[in-house]
Parts: structure tokens; sequence; C-alpha cells
């Protein structure tokens, strides 16, 4: 089984499986096997090859249970973790990352609508979700944890079901 940790760049991802053990970072391995199919020189970012990251994915795990993370996870997962973050506090950290303003807003508009989170609900078989604007890597780390004891002991954790957070509803008098 595939796990993925997944989010909008800046939801914290590579920070919070820097304090788990055997992750996978995906965008490392596209990079570093050249997964890739080409370059979108608009968006300074590589193309990836998501054919070749999946048999590759399925390669490395031989049949085990392995942990991923990278926000293109979510495609070649059976379970996804996504990280949200609320908008102002996903601004606040792609500003401080020194992201392009048109990244930043692209970012933004994306965690705003929910795009990864309806990805993942359409392609993986369970989907979590953590609210991460108010909790420290730590903590997030933490919860992650959490959830890849339940799947190992497979108690499924209903705290962490998609829905829980609609950063829309702020919006709406
Ligand atoms: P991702 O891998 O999802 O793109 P990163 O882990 O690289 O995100 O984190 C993006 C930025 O946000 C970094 O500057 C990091 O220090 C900060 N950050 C990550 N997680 C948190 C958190 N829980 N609270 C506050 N800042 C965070
Ligand atoms: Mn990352």
């Amino acid at each position: 089984m595939i796990i993925g940790i997944t989010g909008t760049p800046g939801t914290g991802k590579t920070s919070a499986s820097a304090l788990l053990e055997d992750v996978l970072d995906l965008n490392e391995l596209i990079k570093r096997e050249g997964l890739y199919s080409g370059i979108d020189k608009k968006r300074d970012s590589l193309i990836a090859d998501m054919d070749a990251v999946y048999d590759r994915v399925q390669e490395i795990a031989d049949g085990r249970d392995i942990v991923i993370e990278g926000h293109l996870s979510h495609h070649v997962s059976d379970v996804a973790i996504v990280l949200r973050t609320s908008p102002d506090e996903l601004e606040r950290r792609l500003y401080e990352r020194g992201y392009s303003e048109a990244k930043i807003q692209e970012n933004v508009e994306a965690e705003t609508i929910d795009v990864i989170l309806v990805e993942a609900v359409e392609w993986c078989d369970k989907v979590f979700e953590i609210d991460t604007t108010y909790k420290t890597v730590e903590e997030v780390a933490d919860t992650i944890r959490e959830i890849l004891d339940g799947i190992d002991s497979k108690v499924m954790i209903d705290k962490y079901e998609p829905g829980s957070v609609d950063w829309m509803r702020s919006f709406v008098k």
C-alpha cells in the first residue's frame, strides 16, 4: 500500500515528514531519476511523467507499505493524508519562502477551492485531512503518526475525515 502525504505547496509536507521515519520525497525522486517529460517554463517546474512515477513507486514499495510526500503523491497513492492551511496563513508561509506574487496567488487560490483534496478523493481509496493552520510542525508530524498507526492497526480514525475544512465558509455571511 502507498500512503501519500499531499497538499498545496506551503502546507508543511516536507517539514512534518522530516520528523517522521522513512518518508520518500517524491519531488526529489522525480528530479533525481528524471521521471519527467519536460519543463514548464512559465512555472519554472518539471512536468512529471506520472506513469513512470507510478511504476517506480510500486517498484520501490515492492509489496510493502510505504509513505511518500509531495504535492503529486495522491496521484500514485492508495491512501492520501492531505495537509490543509488557511489561505491567509498559507500566503504568509509562501511569502516568507520567497515565492513570486503569481506563484503565491496560484497556490492560495488552489488551497481555497480544495483542489488537491478533491483530486485525492477522486484518486485514492481513503483520504484523511489535517488542518495545519494552528499546529506546529511537531503537532502535524504527531497527527500524521496517529493516522499511520491507525492504518497499521486497521483501526479507522474518523477524526480526520475530509470535509472538516472549508475555507469558503468564512466568506459566506
Ligand atoms: P511543503 O513541503 O508542503 O511545500 P514546507 O514543509 O516546505 O511545505 O513548509 C513551507 C514553509 O512553511 C516553510 O518555510 C516552513 O518552515 C513553514 N511551515 C511548515 N509547516 C509549518 C507549520 N505547521 N507552522 C508554521 N510554519 C510552517
Ligand atoms: Mn515540500
